[in-house]
């Protein structure tokens, strides 16, 4: 067995290199990052050391804190490359060039150390061609690693392994990639564009095909090619102007010239004349003039859209899309609709998934890999065989039939049969040897769909259940929209108490939505708002007071373990576990503020607990309370764990997991871990500043009005905040308790939600999304 991955070095530090670099770093790996030396210049390092700066600037951020960045070590491979020797996997991601890339490893075998991985990032280069002229040594120490653009973000790591990769070597940078850099990996065969880019490219050519042929608007290609298909709503021409329109020429070449000259992608692949105009125009999408779609900066910024016949720019309108089922994901009603519609969308759902659907095995082991692909890698909400499902594999197979095209041999497998079936509570797909086979998932991974699947809640409401999900562990699942919280989900929690104490050892709170909790339900609020019953909403701050409470000092372990976004009412119950074990991707914050309120749910107290205990903290009662104050007032939100511990929102030693399906797995460790001798913790006794204090916020507070920071309202706001964080009227001699600090929250929270200018941004929020700054 070789050694384990402790170093990590990346060569090319462009758009791919530097964000992998980023990504290791966020693993809290060291890595080092080179690239060549500059033409001009002094510096040496330059390339390298520029790209970790235009990094720390970047938006969406790569890295997840400023601090990670220290732990990436900038050179160049002519005065550095002899490092290569303290590394255990060394990515390769220069530009795609098969003499570059030859040329570095064969500088690479005479450095680095035996069993040390090397892998390429190449999108589009085989990896037999990679290793010509290398030792058997390097061959097996050598595959490619996929990454997908941001490597951050995008979940997705094809692997390729040559038929010389040694297993071991292969399984230690698997499992570094899943465990450590959070990254989904699909097993792909050294095929050309691998999975996502091969049926990627062809779908997107059979968009653009079809639009132009049929003259269809940009706008109705994409309102059909987008949302209803379960794919991200830019559909083609906005995922083309996103990605760079330039991109295409240079993806089709090196399709049609790798491809064998059968493959369906070479019949349809060609250039059209309108885009070759736009690219040497400099129309090149986002990042150049503008694209398919622009904004018109003479006109205020006025959408504008192309016209694919006239190529002229004019304002644009919104189409009349595809409505009912058909506009809701049923794909058969889709393709079946009359006119332009379900014409476009058969064009390009037929032949998209045919293809997919013959690239098994040629391309991929089984269907869940390829649907795995197209969901991480393109963001697709429905893998193909998961759409094919939908659309009866018996139905595309006749439809091909009837067109006169080859059906793929894996359609006639399943016949009338589905790809995916349930059976005894466990998912399964269709092999090719035509038997169902259980989804295995990894060690270490739980998924609480799994649990779903084959077991019935312990109880359940109309926001949220309790489910057993072994070992004696519960998870407290929230199933509202948005999984927002409502008076539903505090009396499932008071319901559960007893349960859990009696049955079992200890609670996850967990659920598998993209967003851990939107916060409390306001829409509710709003309504009770409207019809004056200000008992009712007195009762649902008290009500979540006391059920959170009651979490934290239940007689079990409670662990909450979020992803995404955890807000308001979220991250108020998170300030109540015992412990987090947090996905890296967790956007938490108090932001009542924002909607014109104060946290309601004990947040106050338990974020003055928790920056009284921080580490380098002066003395004092006012400290902490100016810190609260200032991350709560500004309504601050984290934009990674790793942010959310500098904010106090999570301990220090509150766990980060980086892949999103091992979350609730390692949640559920921790809370065994904690289960032997547990006691719940002692109600905490405030000392605070009082009146001084608050006069001392305040004036902070007008300090930010006056420099045009603050609103009015802002000030009226933040004052409420702090006489709950100054103690009210305490004096410094007395300690205010737990309860006495609820009670001045919901007191502040209550006065709040009677005013009208609450009432606005309250309202404003949720019609638009957004804060109203009134
Ligand atoms: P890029 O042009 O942004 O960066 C390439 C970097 O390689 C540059 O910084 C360049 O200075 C450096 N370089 C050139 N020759 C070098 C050498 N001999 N030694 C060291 N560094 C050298 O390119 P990119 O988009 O980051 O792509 C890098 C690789 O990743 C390519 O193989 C590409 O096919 C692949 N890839 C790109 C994407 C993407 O979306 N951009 C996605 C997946 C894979």
């Amino acid at each position: 067995m070789s050694k384990p991955i402790q170093k990590v070095c990346v060569i090319g530090a462009g758009t791919m290199g530097a964000g992998i670099a980023a990504q290791v770093a966020n693993a809290g790996v060291p890595v080092l990052l080179l690239d060549i030396v500059p033409k001009q210049g002094n510096n040496r390092n330059a390339i390298a050391e520029g790209a970790v700066a235009r990094m720390l600037k970047t938006e969406p951020a790569p890295f997840m804190s400023k601090s990670a960045a220290k732990l990436v070590e900038t050179g160049n491979i002519e005065d550095h490359l002899e490092k290569v020797a303290e590394c255990d996997w060394i990515i390769e991601a220069v530009i795609e060039r098969l003499d570059i890339k030859q040329g570095l490893y064969e500088k690479l075998e005479a450095l680095k150390q035996p069993g040390c991985a090397v892998s390429s990032n190449t999108s589009t280069i085989p990896l037999a061609n990679l290793v010509e002229g290398r030792s058997d040594a390097f061959k097996a120490d050598f595959l490619i690693t996929h990454f997908f653009n941001p490597p951050r973000y995008m979940r997705l790591m094809e692997i390729v392994t040559g038929p010389a990769t040694d297993a071991g070597v292969a399984d230690k940078v698997e499992q570094f990639a899943d465990v450590a850099l959070g990254k989904t990996v699909v097993a792909a065969k050294d095929t050309p564009g691998f999975i996502a880019n091969r049926i990627g490219t062809l779908w997107i050519q059979l968009g653009l095909n079809a639009a132009f042929d049929m003259g269809l608007s940009v706008e109705l290609a994409d309102a059909v090619a987008g949302k209803p298909m379960g794919v991200p709503k830019t559909g083609i021409f906005g995922l083309v102007d996103l990605v760079g329109i330039d991109l295409m020429p240079h993806l089709q070449a090196s399709l049609t010239s790798t491809l064998p000259k059968d493959d369906p992608y070479q019949a349809i692949a060609r250039e059209i004349p309108l885009i070759e105009k736009m690219i040497a125009d400099g129309y090149t999408g986002r990042k150049g003039k503008g694209g398919f779609y622009r904004l018109n900066k003479e006109k205020g910024r006025q959408k504008e859209v192309i016209d694919l016949v006239s190529g002229e720019y004019h304002a644009a309108a919104r189409p009349a899309g595809p409505r009912g089922a058909a506009a809701k994901g049923d794909l058969r009603k889709l393709v079946e609709t009359k006119g332009d519609i379900g014409a476009y969308a058969w064009a390009i759902l037929g032949g998209t998934l045919a293809y997919a659907a013959s690239l098994v095995p040629e391309a991929a082991d089984d269907v869940v890999a390829i649907d795995d692909t197209m969901k991480l890698g393109y963001n697709w909400k429905h893998g193909p065989f998961e759409m094919i499902d939908k659309l009866g594999a018996a139905y595309l197979a006749k439809r091909l039939e009837a067109e006169g095209k080859p059906v793929p041999e894996i359609l006639k497998i399943a016949g009338e049969r589905s790809f995916y079936r349930i059976e005894d509570g466990k998912r399964q797909f269709l092999g090719l040897d035509g038997e169902y086979h259980d989804v295995v998932r990894a060690e270490g991974v739980l998924s609480l769909a799994d649990i779903k699947l084959a077991s019935k809640p312990i109880i359940k409401n109309a926001s949220a259940a309790l489910w057993d999900i072994g070992e004696g562990v519960v998870c407290l699942e929230f199933t509202g929209k948005m999984n927002a919280l409502d008076g539903e989900v505090m009396k499932l929690i008071v319901k559960a108490l007893p349960i859990v104490q009696a049955q079992y050892k200890a609670m996850v709170v967990y659920n598998d939505g993209a967003n851990f909790s939107a916060g409390a339900n306001l829409g509710l609020a709003m309504f009770a708002v409207n019809i004056a019953a200000y008992s009712e909403i007195e009762k649902l701050v008290a009500g979540g007071q006391m059920a959170y409470k009651g979490l934290k000092y239940a007689p079990f372990p409670v662990v909450g373990a979020p992803a995404g976004m955890a807000l308001g009412g979220g991250c108020e119950i998170l300030l109540h576990c015992d412990a987090i074990q947090a996905h890296a991707e967790l956007y938490t914050g108090l932001v009542e503020c924002g909607v014109g309120l104060v946290p309601g749910w004990g947040g106050n107290g338990e974020m003055l607990e928790r920056a009284r205990n921080a580490r380098g903290m002066p003395k004092g009662p006012m400290p902490p309370v100016g810190k609260v104050f200032e991350t709560v007032s500004t309504a601050t939100v984290s934009k990674s764990a790793a942010q959310a511990k500098e904010m106090l929102f999570l301990r220090p030693d509150d766990g980060v997991t980086m892949n999103r399906d091992r979350v609730l797995y390692d949640a559920r460790q921790k809370a065994l871990a904690m289960v032997e001798g547990y006691t719940p913790p002692e109600a905490p006794e405030f000392k605070l500043p009082g009146d001084t204090g608050r006069v001392g916020l305040s004036l902070a507070a007008q300090g930010f009005h006056k420099r045009g920071l603050a609103t009015d309202y802002d000030l009226v706001v933040s004052d409420a905040l702090a006489e709950v964080l100054t103690g009210g009227d305490a004096d410094l001699v007395d300690t205010v308790s737990e309860q006495e600090l609820l009670k001045l929250e919901r007191d502040a929270f209550m006065k709040l939600v009677r005013s009208p200018r609450s009432i606005a941004r309250v309202e404003h929020m949720l019609e638009t999304g957004k804060p109203l700054r009134n």
